[in-house]
């Protein structure tokens, strides 16, 4: 039933990782049993769903390593992979109604002699009594995900990648960006940054980097450029910009496009792109012409994914209670988001000419909610983005 490969020594810090050697998937025509040694106890859960019927194991956070199951009198198939948020998933396509009848963990007290070993225990039932206790698929689809409930499906690496996320803190140096009460944009984004790279490494999944971690000036072409030498699956450039009276406030997230959707966005792209030539840099960017045909081409692939993205953080943001602007997703030619391969963002996270947004920005407990917020919309997002990625490769 269960071939056990030579274990790779791989290990991810803070994933558990499954001992395929010492792991067993048995099945008979009444019975199946799985029983998974691991490195450690984890978070799990079991869902039944029925049409065909499956059993979903979800662990938090697990790598597959070389675990290996062929089918058997129970088992048609059985599916693994890891979210890019580190929840891993094996689906087993049931060949009838079995159903579970005991689960968890043993050898889990402090100096136990054997390793912790999650163990299920599913017999065969009726197909009334399978069907009364299987999810219905939508709604589990709705709070958990797709990938891999299907034969054929195998959008998700087995052992969790670490999403790279690029941080960019916005203005710098010469430019210090909007100025309200003494404050600067530029110190307030930067401190931002700092907080949210924190946020995300404490969350695991990720890796960080900020484009700038000092008060200097970098041009809009340097800070694509950090991104792509950082290997960024995601870029972010944190804003908090003034603006004339009462046109702007709320968290605001602005994606590229030819031409801007409203007013704000023409103002926010124009005065970005200007602080480049303020500071005397040579516009050339030769990168840029060679950028610029690429585009089109990548764009047709990356536009749905930076939407998702936009989408995926908004929600979140709502999610926290956190005061978005009327439209929250806007559009419009910024320079900084150029990176045609490169899901790329620009974040007003509010703006310093609104004072209830500038209070905001100087509270620590918003601030955490922010990052909070942003963490789960990302990871959010890397789940979603995975589950079609076969789908992009057609
Ligand atoms: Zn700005």
């Amino acid at each position: 039933m269960l071939a056990a490969l030579p274990a790779a020594a791989q290990s991810l810090g803070g994933s558990a990782r499954v001992d395929a050697e010492a792991s067993r998937i048995t099945s008979d025509r009444q019975m199946i049993t799985v029983d998974l040694a691991l490195s450690q106890p984890v978070p799990y859960r079991i869902r039944h769903l029925p049409s065909p019927p499956r059993l979903v194991l979800d662990l938090n956070t697990v790598d597959w390593g070389a675990l290996q199951a062929a089918p058997g009198p129970g088992i048609r198939d059985l599916r693994l992979g890891v979210a890019a948020n580190g929840w891993a998933r094996m689906v087993i396509d049931l060949t009838g109604p079995y159903r579970l009848r005991e689960a968890g963990f043993s050898g889990t007290d402090p100096g136990s002699a054997t390793a912790p070993r999650l163990s299920l225990r599913l017999e065969r039932d009726t197909l009334e009594g399978f069907t009364a206790i299987a999810q219905d698929e939508d709604r589990f689809i709705a709070s958990y995900g797709d990938a891999l409930l299907h034969p054929g499906a195998s959008a998700l690496p087995r052992s969790a990648q670490p999403l790279v996320v690029v941080l960019d803190p916005g203005h710098g140096g010469a430019d210090p960006g909007a100025e309200r009460d003494g404050l600067r944009e530029s110190d307030l984004m930067l401190a931002f940054a700092r907080e949210l790279r924190d946020a995300l490494r404490r969350a695991g999944g990720f890796e960080v980097a900020l484009t700038r971690d000092a008060d200097v000036f970098m041009t809009l072409d340097a800070r694509i450029r950090a991104a792509r030498a950082a290997g960024a699956d995601v870029f972010l450039s944190l804003h908090a910009d003034a603006l004339p009276d009462g046109i702007a406030s709320g968290s605001t997230l602005y994606s590229l496009s030819e031409e801007a959707s409203d007013q704000s966005a023409a103002i926010l792209a124009e005065r970005h792109d200007r602080a480049d030539l303020l500071a005397g840099v040579d516009l050339t960017r030769a990168e840029d012409a060679i950028a610029d045909v690429l585009m089109s081409i990548a764009q047709v692939e990356n536009r749905p994914r930076t939407d998702l993205l936009a989408e995926s953080l908004i929600s979140s943001i709502d999610d926290h209670g956190l005061r978005l602007h009327s439209r929250p997703h806007q559009s419009g030619g910024f320079s900084v988001l150029r990176a045609p391969d490169i899901p790329s963002l620009l974040i007003e996270l509010g703006f310093m000419s609104n004072p209830r947004d500038l209070a905001n920005l100087q509270d620590p407990d918003w601030r955490a909610r922010m990052q909070a917020a942003l963490v789960r919309g990302l990871q959010d997002w890397a789940e979603a983005d995975a589950a079609l990625a076969p789908l992009r490769r057609r």
